[in-house]
């Protein structure tokens, strides 16, 4: 009727008051707030839905610019483009940001209609407004949880593809150049699960933050799973894209300072450059992750840009496969064995078979090089067999000869592990051989375990049953956490050699290497360390707790007959790299006159010591390089060296040893001071008194012993810490990840209570017992005469609905009246993973009867 204005033209000026009279009560009484100016823009009137919305009155707003609710934040080009349409003469709808008169802001679903007189002139405009903040509220919500990641507020994948996607758009019409990349954290999920999930998340925070740092404002970064980061760069050249990636390596390899900690993470970035490695977003992403998957394989920290090479890999992969094809009918293969050495005891507790392969034009080729081949071939499988069977018949041959055979480890690979033959397998082997299960132990890798993992655990239960030992491979390379595998029966963990490499040079790593020990002592699991090349690598081991290790500092993979040697002349870990050592007395005598030696022993032999004599300093050095020693009785004045010099240098290599020196009164002076920093314990004078001499040594190695066993009393309460702070770290996961989930069930509630208010039809939802739980807005307009509802029981106050729902099967449609309009109404029950029974109803104006 507004919009006819002619009315006022024809009627009485009774009529037209009494016209006036009743718009304004319509007006009044619309819910939605209603402003009501002149061909000028000034105030007319405004209803009472207004004035509650904006806190302006009638009074104060008559007369001035219908302009008073915009503001500073009012996007300018909406309020452009409203002025237009109107000076048009058009409508306008559009959505505003506007200011209550308190200085608040709020969302406004603005609609403005402007009315024209018989005369097509224009009399009036009419504005209608909306308070739409909450659904705004809602919208923004549900899209920054669809389109950006919780912990970096990064883009994820979805609004990374849009971008992606428009910015190809962009450069093939302007035929420029563009830039992906990916950057995966290196070895980032052991951090995780070693350090903690609150550490690994404040890194990713870090990590994010310095990268986007470096971007440009027309570049898109994007987290796109768990290390995961892309990102896309409009404009940029193989040039400019090389540069990036070395700032960004450098800039992301500074240490990162969590809870005063200092981390050091390396990242692998992979480059793909539009058009040429990919013309849409799949094809750039594809590419960029197959470089990064290559420069995480070139070693940590380092970028690689995609090329067509890395295709030509695969070409050579298929000769490579041909060739293999053959090899185990030409006896090209054949079985390397590496020891482990039991740190407690230090002999040999086992061996892994090694499979080598010797082709008569290639030579020895790597099996890190054949087995991947291998595997994508499928041609794992027969060499899998291959290798079992001569494992065992190798086994079966030692025994035979009467050699104490410890356990053979054979690895499987996660392709083997899918053959549902493979259980079979090893049963019908072991039978044919006589080997006792318990005498194998089968290797995994995690990535077997993780390709399916009911499976896994099935076949791992059952290799058990068979009596086989199980051992878990290269730990620390995957994905998985210690805790999350204690899913399956292992037996052990062996520590992948990368993180035994840098023990000694980073404090990360050792960090990495200690707990990974504690956690799986804490499991029941033995440790295998995997690549100690050094004795500095063992002894960190030895001190750690640390049960086996293997590597080159042990014993390289031998060929059978040098590992059958190696078992017969039963060598062994020297004594001070073992865990608990073998108690002799040992005691190094250094004097450059042999008859002061002589008359040492003899005067100290009674006591029982293992004595070693030394003529010089030199000599005295090369048997403590040698031999585990406790004391050591210097003389002073010897040729090349003096006592003290010599003391001082057995100080720096060998600080356990309790050194002693014998010297002349007129050496005082310089035997002092080497008392005084430490480097001798005591000194004797020559000649000297045989009771009291021996009464010194004796005290000596009572003095020793002690420390010694503080130093192990000290490395149990170390271990016992660790353990106590890995079950705690545990603990405070499992409780991170329920307080995780308790937001997150709160976030999505909230969601979907916005989502259901904001529905454009009426919702009401009703708990097990009928009462009324939740009316959204829609619901509470159509039953605006139920004052009340909320919380009623919906048998009272809305019998016929009540009514109806009873006998309407859920989901089906039933057909009410309300307030003369026929609504088609539906019901679903509520929670159905909950134990809560409501209902969540739903009405829906019937368009057949509207
Ligand atoms: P793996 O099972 O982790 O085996 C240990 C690898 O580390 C061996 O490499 C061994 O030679 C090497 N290694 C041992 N000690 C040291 C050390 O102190 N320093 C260094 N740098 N390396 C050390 P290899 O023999 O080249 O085997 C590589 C991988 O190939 C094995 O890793 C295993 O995953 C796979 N492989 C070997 N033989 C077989 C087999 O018979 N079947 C299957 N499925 N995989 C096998
Ligand atoms: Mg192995
Ligand atoms: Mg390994």
């Amino acid at each position: 009727m507004l919009n006819n204005p002619a009315i006022f033209d024809t009627a009485t000026p009774e009529q037209a008051i009494e016209f006036a009279r009743l718009y304004q009560q319509a007006i009044a009484s619309i819910s939605q707030g209603i402003l009501i100016s002149g061909p000028d823009r000034l105030t007319l009137s405004v209803n009472a839905a207004f004035e509650t919305m904006t806190g302006y009155s009638q009074i104060e707003l008559a007369g001035q610019p219908c302009t008073v609710l915009q503001g500073p934040q009012t996007c300018a080009e909406t309020i452009h483009r409203m002025r237009s349409a109107l000076d048009a003469g058009q409508p306008f709808t559009g959505e505003l940001l506007n200011y209550r008169k308190d200085g608040t802001t709020f969302w406004n679903a603005l609609s403005v209609i402007p009315v024209f007189g018989s005369d097509a002139l224009l009399t009036h405009f009419v504005g209608i407004q909306r308070d739409i903040s909450d659904q705004r509220l809602a919208r923004e919500q549900i899209n920054r949880l669809s389109h950006f990641d919780g912990l970096t507020g990064l883009p994820n994948r979805t609004l990374l593809a849009n971008r992606c996607s428009h910015d190809i758009s962009m450069a093939q019409r302007d035929g420029r150049p563009m830039a992906m990349m990916m950057l995966g954290l290196d070895r980032f999920k052991i951090i995780n699960d070693t350090l903690g999930h609150a550490v690994g998340d404040e890194v990713l925070k870090q990590f994010s933050q310095r990268i986007s740092g470096a971007l440009r404002d027309q570049d898109t970064v994007a987290r796109v799973g768990g290390d995961e980061f892309v990102l896309v760069l409009p404009g940029n050249t193989p040039e400019g894209a090389t540069h990036l990636a070395i700032k960004l390596l450098h800039l992301v390899a500074q240490p990162y300072r969590v809870n005063s900690m200092e981390l050091n993470i390396t990242t692998s970035i992979g480059v793909a450059i539009y058009p040429g490695d990919g013309q849409d977003f799949e094809a750039l992403f594809k590419s960029a992750e197959v470089a990064m998957h290559q420069a995480k394989e070139l070693g940590r920290g380092k970028y690689r840009f995609f090329s067509a090479e890395m295709f030509e890999n695969t070409l050579a992969k298929v000769t490579m496969v041909a060739a293999l094809r053959s090899a185990i009918a030409q006896d090209q293969l054949h079985l390397h064995y590496q020891p482990f050495v039991d740190l407690q005891t230090g002999q040999v507790g086992g061996m892994e078979a090694l499979v080598r392969w010797s082709h008569p034009e290639l030579g020895a080729v790597s099996p890190a090089c054949f087995i991947p081949v291998a595997e994508q071939s499928g041609l794992i499988v027969e060499i899998g067999v291959w290798v079992l069977r001569q494992a065992c018949r190798d086994m079966r041959d030692w025994m035979d000869q009467g050699i104490e055979v410890p356990q053979v480890s054979i690895n499987v690979s996660p392709v083997q592990f899918r053959d549902s033959a493979l259980l079979q397998q090893i049963e019908a082997t072991l039978q044919e051989f006589s080997i006792e299960p318990h005498r194998i132990c089968i290797e995994v890798t995690e990535g077997a375990l993780m390709e399916d993992v009911t499976h896994s655990e099935m076949l791992l239960r059952s290799l058990k049953a068979l009596g086989l030992k199980l051992a878990l491979d290269d730990f620390g390379t995957g994905y998985s956490s210690l805790s999350y595998l204690k899913l399956f029966p292992f037996d052990k963990v062996k520590i992948d050699q990368s993180f035994v490499r840098d023990i000694s040079k980073s404090s990360q790593d050792a960090v990495i290497a200690k707990v990974v020990i504690a956690m799986a002592h804490g499991l029941g699991l033995r440790v295998t360390a995997e690549g100690v090349e050094t004795e500095v690598q063992c002894e960190f081991m030895r001190s750690n707790v640390c049960d086996e290790i293997q590597g080159f500092f042990f014993s390289r993979p031998l060929p059978k007959a040098e590992m059958e040697a190696l078992l017969n002349a039963d060598r062994r870990l020297p004594e001070h790299l073992m865990r608990v050592r073998v108690k002799t007395r040992t005691l190094l005598l250094v004097d450059d006159e042999p008859n002061v030696i002589s008359a040492l022993k003899r005067l100290l032999r009674p006591d029982g010591y293992r004595i070693l004599t030394a003529g010089s300093a030199q000599e005295g050095l090369a048997l403590l390089a040698q031999n585990p020693v406790d004391i050591i009785v210097s003389d002073q004045r010897m040729p090349g060296m003096t006592g003290v010099e010599f003391l001082r240098q057995a100080k720096n290599l060998y600080p356990d040893t309790i050194r002693i020196v014998l010297s002349g009164y007129t050496e005082l002076q310089s035997v002092t001071d080497a008392i005084n920093e430490g480097a001798v314990y005591r000194f004797l004078t020559k000649p000297w008194e045989d009771s009291q001499l021996r009464s010194f040594i004796e005290e000596a190695f009572v003095h020793k012993e002690l420390a010694d066993e503080n130093r192990q009393l000290n490395l149990k309460i170390r271990t016992a810490n660790q353990e106590l702070a890995s079950s705690n770290r545990q603990l405070q996961e499992v409780l991170d990840h329920k307080q995780q989930q308790i937001a997150r069930g709160e976030r999505s509630l909230n969601v979907v209570r916005n989502a259901l208010q904001s529905l454009p039809m009426p919702v009401i939802g009703l708990d097990d017992e009928g009462l009324v739980a939740f009316v959204n807005r829609q619901a509470q307009s159509l039953f605006i005469n139920n004052l009340g509802l909320l919380g009623s029981e919906i048998a009272n106050s809305l019998p016929a609905l009540h009514e109806l729902l009873t006998i309407t099967p859920e989901g089906k449609f039933g057909l009410t009246d309300i307030n003369h309009q026929a609504y088609r109404v539906q019901w679903h029950s509520m929670g159905e993973q909950s134990t809560s029974s409501g209902k969540i109803v739903t009405l829906c104006l019937d368009e057949a009867f509207a």
